[in-house]
Parts: structure tokens; C-alpha cells; sequence
């Protein structure tokens, strides 16, 4: 196994670092939120193991989509680390 960096959005982060979803529901529609909910469960379950990474690691701005939910919601990535299977 080796640790690959991956770069998530704000609305990914809370639900890695505390399975929170609260989040969602204060920032978007219901219906939002709902949507929101699933892209990021469906990443994390592509993803597997998440672990957070090296604030300073973190991109300021990027114009890739996130590496969990696959959505640009904004700029920012926070840096976060994943388990790569190498003998695949
Ligand atoms: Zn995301």
C-alpha cells in the first residue's frame, strides 16, 4: 500500500474528518443538500480509506473538480491522503 495525495472541497471535509453532514443542509436547498450527500458518499466510497492531510499542503485555488465528490463548488482544496493499492 502506498499513500497517494488527493485534493477535496470544503464540502467533502467534514463528512472525512467527522462523518459530519450538517453542512450541507445550512448551505444548500434540501434537495441541495440531498444531491450533495450522495456525490460525496459515491467518492468516498470509490476512494475507501481517507485520511486527513497537511494543511499546508493545501491549494489555495484549483481549477480541478474535487477528487472526492467530483464538483468545483469553489477554489479551495484541502490536502488529503489515500491508500493506493500498488499490486493491482
Ligand atoms: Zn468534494
Amino acid at each position: 500500500m502506498e499513500l497517494r495525495a488527493i485534493y477535496v472541497c470544503w464540502d467533502c471535509i467534514p463528512v472525512i474528518a467527522n462523518a459530519d453532514y450538517t453542512h450541507l443542509d445550512r448551505d444548500y436547498s434540501p434537495e441541495e443538500a440531498d444531491r450533495r450527500m450522495q456525490a460525496i458518499d459515491q467518492g468516498l466510497e470509490r476512494l475507501g480509506w481517507v485520511m486527513v492531510g497537511d494543511t499546508l499542503k493545501d491549494l489555495e485555488h484549483s481549477t480541478a473538480p474535487c477528487d472526492c465528490c467530483g464538483e468545483q463548488p469553489d477554489g479551495y482544496r484541502i490536502h488529503c491522503y489515500i491508500e493506493e493499492n500498488t499490486h493491482e
